[in-house]
């Protein structure tokens, strides 16, 4: 095992926007798709379009509870008397046909009878017996749902590429669509590294923590609806290291790990990685997170995040998550939302890196505000867990004063 030669652990760090493209010009998406269930389609990946096998809704039909009524039949400027000649019900429609000075009561999502072309809401009209008073002013054709209006047959519902949520499986299931093509669950392979790392259960000998990164990461991925391939801890010994990427890479499309990215003495990682794949970058010009590898090993993609709890989540959410959509054949969508806030903190930074500030969102009744959630160590991955959002201050900015205006990615959404 050689240790990383002066030369490249003075590789300048790459800036933000570069690594984003980077990354995402070298993925493309897996393939492989299967049926499901519309149920078990939450989360999934349309792998082909959903075409409207009917017209949504299929018939012209009411839109409010009242009276379906033919639109010549009313006066301009007075009130027009009609015969209620029956009832259409949602489900049950009006066989009948109303004709000249006829009207139907019809309640909303009931077929609109043949012959009428105007529903008037209830609360409007007066009714006497089977007369009902229609007033001046009705237009034609209102209060209608028009057949088709929702979807076309024949058209696309949802393309794919779309990651179902609960309005697409509603969208599905009123289409009478009772399987979809999604595609097949990403595998996505991930270790902790680490000689202090001990598993939950087990006592701390001195010096020793608990692995947390694999529960976060788990947590993250399992959202993504990734299929996970947990491979434990891995101590920081360059055998151990390289059995568990070439087993990693040969079962999964992507594998993570975290730690042991940096320049200590025990940090494998980057260095197995080049030696067993290439690695496109290692080190990012943003906090926490500034060890980052992204590379490849054989067939599948390879992150290496920091070890640091805070900086391994950062890594992810910044970086990972966009990559692994990616992968799983999402359309890109506009970048997470930013929204401007007034920073209700102050600090001093250096110029030349992206910080990743965790923020708890203030509303105040004049806008939006933040400030700081607790310690921001990258080792306090309680930070995380009390904040509401990423505070991102640019490259640009040295130092942030109270009243400033400051972006920030609200997690909800994004994690
Ligand atoms: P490294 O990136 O390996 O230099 O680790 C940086 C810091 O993160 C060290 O304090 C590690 O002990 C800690 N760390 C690394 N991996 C984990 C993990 N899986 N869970 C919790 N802390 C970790
Ligand atoms: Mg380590």
């Amino acid at each position: 095992m050689t240790h990383p030669s002066p030369s490249s652990t003075v590789q300048a760090a790459l800036k933000v926007a570069e690594a984003h493209r980077l990354i995402l010009d070298s993925l493309s998406p897996i393939t492989g798709s299967e049926h499901v269930e519309v149920h078990a389609a939450l989360g999934r990946v349309l792998a082909q379009d959903v075409i409207a096998p009917l017209d949504v809704p299929m018939h012209d039909n009411s839109a409010m509870d009242g009276y379906a009524v033919r639109a010549s039949d009313l006066a301009a400027d007075a009130e027009t008397a009609l015969a209620v000649i029956g009832n259409a019900f949602a489900g049950r429609p009006f066989a009948g046909r109303p004709g000249p000075g006829e009207a139907v009561r019809i309640m909303t999502g009931a077929v609109i009878p043949d012959g009428a072309d105007t529903v008037v809401m209830q609360e409007a009209v007066r009714r006497e017996g089977d007369t009902v008073f229609i007033p001046a002013g009705q237009q034609q054709g209102r209060n209608l749902r028009r057949a088709g209006e929702d979807l076309a047959a024949g058209s696309v519902a949802l393309p794919a590429g779309k990651r179902c949520g609960p309005a697409e499986l509603g969208l599905i299931a009123s289409l009478g669509i009772g399987e979809v093509v999604v595609r097949r669950r990403l595998r996505v392979a991930f270790f902790s590294t680490g000689d202090e790392l001990t598993p939950i259960g087990q006592p701390l000998a001195p010096g020793a923590i608990h692995d947390s990164n694999r529960y976060t990461l788990s947590g993250a991925l399992s959202r993504l609806g990734c299929e996970l391939l947990d491979m434990g801890i891995v101590p920081d010994r360059p055998a151990a290291l390289e059995a568990a990427f070439a087993e990693a890479a040969e079962a999964a499309d992507v594998v993570i790990t975290s730690g042991g990215v940096s320049v200590g003495d025990a940090d494998f990682v980057r260095e197995l990685m080049s030696r067993m794949g290439e690695v496109s970058f290692w080190k990012l010009a943003i906090k926490p997170g500034r060890p980052l590898a992204f590379g490849r090993i054989g067939n599948a993609v390879l992150f290496g995040l920091p070890g640091n709890p805070v900086a391994t989540l950062v890594s992810f959410y910044q970086f990972v998550q966009d990559a692994l959509l990616a992968m799983m054949g999402v359309t890109p969508l506009p970048p997470a939302g930013r929204f401007a806030a007034r920073a209700a903190f102050a600090l001093r930074k250096p110029a030349d890196r992206v910080e990743y500030l965790r923020g708890r969102m203030l509303r105040d009744g004049t806008g939006l505000g933040v400030t700081l959630a607790g310690t921001q160590g990258s080792g306090v991955l309680r930070s995380m867990s009390e904040a509401d959002c990423f505070i991102v201050l640019p490259e640009d900015c040295t130092s942030v004063q109270a009243g400033d205006t400051v972006f920030i990615q609200p997690f909800h959404g994004l994690v």
